[in-house]
């Protein structure tokens, strides 16, 4: 019998869809000149670039010349706190970010602190849900950005992004404000210019395009300080050739995640309702879940299992899971932590991330096979 295959490991990596591969194959063995090329090789490929531009830049309601493609959202995080507070270096020494970051979000804090930089970590509040009076009370004057993130990438926490972003604005109308918006983009609502959002990072693979192509959405008159030098492409903010194939996938697979985003989140809400209800009625099963979650993204512990024991055996069955966020590998949650989650919770906690494509029979396949190695395998003292 054929091994069945269940991932639910979404938010670490997606599969590429087939219109991102299409997109990608096409622009790799047609339009494959230089987009800075004088000819019409080059100029197809400009062509390409543009239209990949104009319509993430309509998917997003601003406009083309504010969106920027780089190799990831782990750069366009950098650009945004590293260039961007070098550029308004004059105005202050401080940032506000939260404590539930990125790792490519919290090692940028952490390098401006060795800089000499003052950095606060706003916590979630007893309830699991951010107060955007927090950050207000955060900012200061010397404040020169606001890092956080929209959605987070390991309990699916939606961080209200809107209501931060007018609270430090109104605090100091200087302040840039970064949102690192990966695990929220296109499949949530977003309003851009009413979250008075100055930079926002966004990654392709998250939403089945390729690994190696991200955006930078960078608001018209804000300065960032370029990280690399070259020959001046994308308005010397972000220089070397442009990756016009990767550009071309990660807008075709946007357009599709932007089109069923309703059905799509319609979709999630049951799988989790479906997913939750299973969990309940399996003895030693919590759900690590605190303040207001998006649907497509769920934690649970399993008492005394070790996450990765139980991520292992799981595999044998053909379903792939994360212990915690892919990144951190192994290394106890921040973000667990800043729940305020014990120990035991964290070294437990399994992350489980939906597609379109995952169905209820996948999470009953899970459920069972969950409830197995609840049973069976051997147990944390
Ligand atoms: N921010 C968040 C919230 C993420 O989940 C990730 C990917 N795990 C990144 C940033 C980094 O994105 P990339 O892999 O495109 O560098």
């Amino acid at each position: 019998m054929e091994q069945r295959e269940v991932y639910l490991d979404n938010s670490a990596t997606t599969q590429v869809c087939e219109e991102a591969a299409q997109a990608v194959l096409r622009a790799m063995r047609q339009e494959y000149g230089n987009a800075a090329s004088l000819h019409k090789k080059g100029w197809e490929a400009q062509k390409l670039l543009i239209e990949a531009k104009k319509g993430l830049a309509r998917l997003l309601a601003c406009e083309e010349g504010e969106i920027y493609f780089t190799s990831g959202a782990t750069e366009s995080n950098n650009i945004s706190i590293l260039g961007g507070t070098a550029a308004a270096k004059r105005r202050g020494d401080r940032i506000v970010t939260t404590a539930v970051e990125h790792a490519s979000v919290l090692a940028c804090a952490g390098e401006l602190e060795r800089q000499g930089y003052e950095v606060v970590k706003i916590l979630p509040r007893e309830d699991g849900n951010f107060d955007p009076m927090d950050f207000y009370e955060a900012v200061d004057d010397r404040t020169v950005l606001v890092s956080a993130m929209y959605v987070n990438n390991e309990t699916g926490l939606l961080l209200p992004v809107e209501e931060i972003g007018k609270a430090v604005k109104r605090k100091n109308p200087n302040v840039l404000f970064h949102v690192d918006a990966v695990q929220g983009f296109l499949k949530q609502p977003l309003r851009l210019k009413r979250s008075q959002i100055d930079l926002l990072s966004a990654s392709g693979h998250k939403i089945y395009a390729p690994k190696g192509v991200g955006l930078l959405y960078l608001r018209k008159g804000v300065r960032v300080k370029p990280l690399f030098f070259g020959g001046g492409q994308q308005d010397g903010i972000r220089v070397g050739t442009e990756a016009v194939p990767l550009a071309a996938g990660f807008y075709a697979a946007a357009k599709q995640v932007a089109e069923h985003q309703k059905q799509d989140l319609a979709h999630y809400e049951k799988l989790k309702e479906h997913l939750l209800s299973r969990m309940a009625q399996i003895e030693d099963v919590s759900i690590n879940e605190k303040g207001n979650c998006v649907p497509y993204i769920v934690n649970l512990s399993v008492k005394r299992v070790r996450s990765e024991v139980m991520l292992h055996f799981l595999e044998q069955y053909g379903i792939y899971v994360s212990s915690g966020s892919a990144c951190s590998k192994g290394a106890k949650s921040h973000v667990l932590s800043a729940f305020g989650y014990a120990d035991d919770r964290i070294d437990t906690a399994l992350r489980l991330s939906f597609s379109p494509q995952t169905t209820k029979e996948d999470l009953d396949y899970f459920a069972d096979k969950l409830k197995e190695g609840a049973q069976t395998l051997m147990k944390l003292k």
